[in-house]
């Protein structure tokens, strides 16, 4: 029995490799870890969670102001006084996150008051919003009414792009109506400061697929980023809309700032579930934007890896093992397999925190575990072995001889058939070690292994070797008369090996015999435990040794030598 090694054969590892780097590209491209990927994202991107940017304030359409103001929509009018109230408290710039795609049918001069306003600041930027008018029918982009269009400082698109499971992770830096012709809101109300020509390069997820000739009513999306929210989601300064309004906010709270205005009342206006953050934790479209502005003014956009990117690096990083096992202390496949996991779940934490590049790991980590575990169980099944096994000669180990010997004794009481067993102790191997040496020793101890082994093959057989120079045979199924048998030809045997011409393989086995134990349960049967069972043929043998070695005695005979053997040895 040949013990296998603990490092697989190159072959085999070689081949895992392949297997695991082809199943996590299919896992990668399937979609199959989505909500994992999803989970463990949220866990990590809020543990890098920037902080709240001290010049961003949120003006909630709050309650309170809905309470002092009336019930929503309100006149235009308010709107264009709010508008003067910031601007001369010196705001940097306003997104005012208010559809206003619709004329105020009673209230013309209303509109042209707010119309007025935009003007005057020039730093307000107003909503678009792409609308399905009819179920599945196409898109129109709500637009600020022509008179508001035309004194914003500029348009924005206000989509919240919300994920399968609700949670609103990402955001498209542009998007439009055939074309990504809008910046997102808050792109826009930071691009207010960037010199004409001079914008930067957007970061993002290019959406490879955008169409030129693409239908005009599709809303078009680019440069998809994963936002980096504060903790909690709303850190930002939050002031009453209807508190600006009255003066009761100092100006000097909104000098330099940017100002975020919308909807921030239970029932009204579109919220959403942040990352990492409980169900209750919901955002409005402003505080949205305002971590949108966050993230911008921080350079903190994080862009989601490509599919195929994500499938080859994830494809090199299952790889890895390979190349780990060589190294010393890896040898053992699951160590390397383990190992990686580590590194790959760093990678993607460092990817996250400095480079702002999301990959995830879970599609590795669920291929390497599986790796891992398939490792571990032959792992564990070697060992079981060697557990059960003498590791000199491979025969089976006391632990396992005394389990089969329970096992076989309950099967013979059951079929009524006889169950021999031969205990057996090399003659004066003491002398044999300390004349010839322990390597003799040795030899002589394999020899024995290999004779038993040749004359107990039934499958159910069971060569033993139970400690020093002491072995058993276990045979089912097997007469008083057909055990005497085989322990006379294994005195044989062991003769003939003795006698044997040098060549020079035998050459190194030295001369030595043995004494032999008998005791075969009779299907009328004794109901004797195991340990009396191997008693008997331990008293056997002892009688054998008695009686001047190199035989056999059986333990129902009346100490008769059986293996009295020609051409003794010794
Ligand atoms: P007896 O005929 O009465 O059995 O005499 P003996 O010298 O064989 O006595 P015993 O069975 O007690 O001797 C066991 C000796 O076997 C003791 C030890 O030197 C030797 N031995 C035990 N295990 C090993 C082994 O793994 N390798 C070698 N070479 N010798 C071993
Ligand atoms: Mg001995």
């Amino acid at each position: 029995m040949s013990t296998p090694s603990p490092v697989p054969k190159f072959k085999t590892r070689l081949l895992t490799a392949v297997g695991a780097a082809a199943l996590v590209v299919l896992v990668t491209l399937s979609g199959l870890t989505r909500n994992a990927d999803a989970w463990v994202y949220d866990v990590l991107v809020r543990s890098a969670a920037p902080a709240a940017d001290g010049r961003i304030v949120v003006v909630d359409i709050d309650q309170k102001s809905l309470a002092e103001l009336g019930r929503w929509p309100w006149s235009r009018r308010l709107h264009a006084q709010l508008i003067d109230r910031l601007h001369l408290a010196g705001v940097k710039g306003v997104a005012f996150n208010v559809l206003l795609s619709e004329p105020a049918l009673f209230d013309p001069e209303g509109d042209a008051l707010l119309a007025r306003a935009l003007g005057r600041s020039g730093r307000v930027v107003l909503p678009v919003l792409a609308e399905q008018v009819q179920l599945n029918g196409p898109s129109v982009e709500l637009m600020p009414i022509p008179e508001f269009a035309a004194s914003a400082a500029s348009l924005g698109h206000s989509e919240m792009m919300l994920d399968d499971d609700g949670v609103a992770r990402s955001v498209f830096l542009r998007a439009g109506l055939g074309s990504p012709h809008w910046p997102a809101l808050a792109l826009a109300l930071h691009q207010l400061d960037t010199p004409p020509g001079g914008t930067p390069e957007l970061p993002g997820r290019r959406m490879a697929s955008i169409d030129k000739d693409a239908s005009p009513y599709q809303w078009v999306r680019d440069h998809q980023v994963l936002i980096p929210y504060a903790d909690p989601p709303n850190a930002f300064r939050h002031v009453s809309y209807t508190d600006v309004l009255n003066q009761r906010i100092p100006p000097t709270m909104l000098r330099g700032h940017w100002a975020i205005v919308g909807m921030n009342a239970t029932g009204v206006g579109t919220e959403a579930k942040v990352p990492g953050h409980s169900a209750n934790a919901r955002i409005s479209g402003a505080d949205y934007q305002a971590n949108l502005l966050n993230m911008l003014l921080k350079d903190a956009a994080i862009t989601p890896m490509r599919e195929g990117g994500q499938a080859l690096l994830s494809m090199l990083i299952v790889m890895l093992p390979l190349l780990l096992c060589s190294l010393p202390g890896l040898q053992r496949m699951w160590r390397p397999t383990v190992l990686t996991m580590g590194l790959a779940s760093l990678l993607s934490v460092l990817l996250l925190r400095f480079a702002h590049l999301w990959f995830s790991p879970v599609p590795v980590l669920l291929v390497l575990a599986l790796a891992a575990s398939l490792w571990l169980y032959r792992l564990l099944r070697r060992t079981h072995k060697q557990a059960q096994s003498d590791a000199l000669t491979g025969l089976a180990n006391r632990n396992r001889f005394d389990h089969a010997l329970d096992q076989e004794l309950r099967v013979a009481r059951r079929t009524g058939q006889p169950l021999s067993l031969l205990v057996m102790d090399i003659d004066h191997f003491k002398q044999l070690n300390d004349t010839q040496g322990h390597a003799a020793g040795d030899a002589a101890l394999k020899a024995l292994a290999r004779v038993l082994r040749s004359r107990a093959r039934r499958p159910r057989d069971l060569v033993a070797r139970l400690g020093g120079d002491e072995f058993a045979v276990l045979l089912p199924e097997t007469s008083a008369q057909a055990a005497a048998t085989i322990a006379t030809t294994i005195h044989v045997d062991l003769a003939n090996l003795a006698t044997r011409p040098h060549g020079a393989s035998v050459a190194a086995v030295p001369a030595f015999t043995t004494s032999i134990g008998i005791h075969t349960t009779q299907p009328t049967g004794d109901e004797l435990g195991p340990e009396d069972v191997f008693d008997r043929a331990d008293a056997a043998l002892y009688r054998a040794k008695q009686a001047g070695r190199n035989r056999s005695f059986s333990h129902t005979g009346e100490h008769e030598p059986m293996g009295a053997v020609a051409g003794r040895v010794g």
